[in-house]
């Protein structure tokens, strides 16, 4: 599982684009057409819940549920944006999108064997903001920013603040994958790689495009879905003009999350040449059976997108109370084998550190 994960505010990237391109800004209604008030996304982003309380009160859930929500922000801060609470349940605590945002007391419950960063990527990460475990994949952290905080997520830990990419952290991983031809494929990941502006991204995918040996673009992302106005015309612009073929790994949990705006928006990703793929993680309260495995994919092939990987949960310290173990796992997927035709089978994997690929379970 790679997109996942935290950290501070959009203003923060805002600012960050300031300080390195202040003077090149272009004016308002010149240029390449960047439009001069911040895009819709950027709002709702801006505008996500970020409080415990807040978020309780308006699903209408019981105090009782508050401690355990304010303990677990103190640890990872919530954060949802408006388009995916809406989908979920007033008043129902066992909502399956609820469950993957709201913090409860167990998190904070140490459990051999959870640790701070399980996959070890600190030992894998030789330039800033780019991580080379795979033969022929390079991973770049493009924004350390999450559109939403996924309490499972196995980044929680992770130093954001040190992987902030500045605009010379980009050229240095882009002289990496430039001086390294058994590159085939640049992974943009985060946080969430589209949490970056447009401006910022169309300069990167620009970049890697002008890398002869380099032949896709991958974009692991969950932004297309918590907030499906991210897939506005300037992101469509620069993606569409890239001459490297295109793959986007959504991350989606459960059918829940895939409404009409979902829909349309994986729509203009596939119009814009994308190929979609989704990878989503077996947690336990929220989509650990047969029928929400099922429904998942059926409703993941309505919008156009094809299950990709199913991972079990990486052991991060405070997601101990999703796990579902490795029988359990093998089980439901040897049930899913008999309800669903084979291209919609995901993978069930798991990321070993150390190995070179993904290991099937
Ligand atoms: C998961 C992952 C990839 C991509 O692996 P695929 O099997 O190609 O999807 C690449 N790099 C890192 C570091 C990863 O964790
Ligand atoms: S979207 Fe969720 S799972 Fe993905 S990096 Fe962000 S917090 Fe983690």
């Amino acid at each position: 599982m790679i997109t996942r994960s935290p950290i501070p505010l959009q203003r923060q990237d805002e600012s960050e684009e300031s300080r390195q391109n202040g003077s090149q800004r272009e004016a308002p209604g010149t240029g390449r057409g960047w439009s001069p008030t911040p895009p819709a996304w950027q709002a709702q982003l801006a505008g996500a819940i970020r409080d415990p309380r807040e978020l309780c009160r308006r699903l209408g859930l019981n105090e009782r549920w508050l401690p355990g929500a304010e303990a677990g922000h103190a640890l990872f801060e919530v954060r949802v944006p408006e388009a995916f609470l809406s989908r979920m349940r007033p008043g129902d605590p066992d909502d399956p999108l609820l469950r993957q945002v709201l913090p409860l007391n167990a998190e904070a419950r140490p459990v051999p064997g959870y640790v701070a960063d399980p996959l070890e990527e600190a030992a894998h990460t030789p330039a800033k903001g780019l991580i080379h475990k795979y033969a022929g994949r390079v991973l770049l952290i493009a924004s350390p920013t999450c559109a939403v905080n996924c309490r499972y997520c196995f980044r929680r830990h992770f130093p954001y603040a040190e992987n902030s990419p500045s605009t010379a952290q980009w050229e240095a991983s882009l002289e990496t994958l430039r001086g390294d031809a058994t590159i085939r494929e640049a992974i943009l990941s985060g946080g969430d790689p589209l949490a970056a502006s447009d401006r910022r991204l169309s300069w990167l995918v620009e970049r890697l495009g002008e890398i002869p040996h380099l032949k896709r673009l991958r974009i692991h992302t969950r932004l297309p879905v918590v907030i499906p106005d991210r897939v506005d015309d300037a992101l469509l612009a620069w993606l569409s003009a890239t001459r490297l073929q295109k793959v986007v790994v959504l991350h989606i949990n459960h059918e829940q999350e895939i409404d009409d705006a979902v829909i349309a928006a994986c729509a203009r990703l596939k119009a814009a040449g994308v190929t979609l793929l989704n990878q989503s993680v077996l947690l336990r309260g929220v989509n650990a059976s047969v029928a929400a495995l099922a429904a998942l994919s059926e409703r993941l092939f309505d919008a156009g997108v094809l299950p990709y990987y199913l991972h079990v949960l990486d052991p991060v310290a405070g997601a101990a109370h999703f796990d579902v173990p490795d029988d359990e796992a093998r089980e439901l997927v040897a049930g899913l084998r008999e309800e669903l035709p084979g291209f919609l089978m995901p993978r069930l994997v798991r990321e070993i550190p150390g190995e070179g690929s993904k290991t099937p379970l």
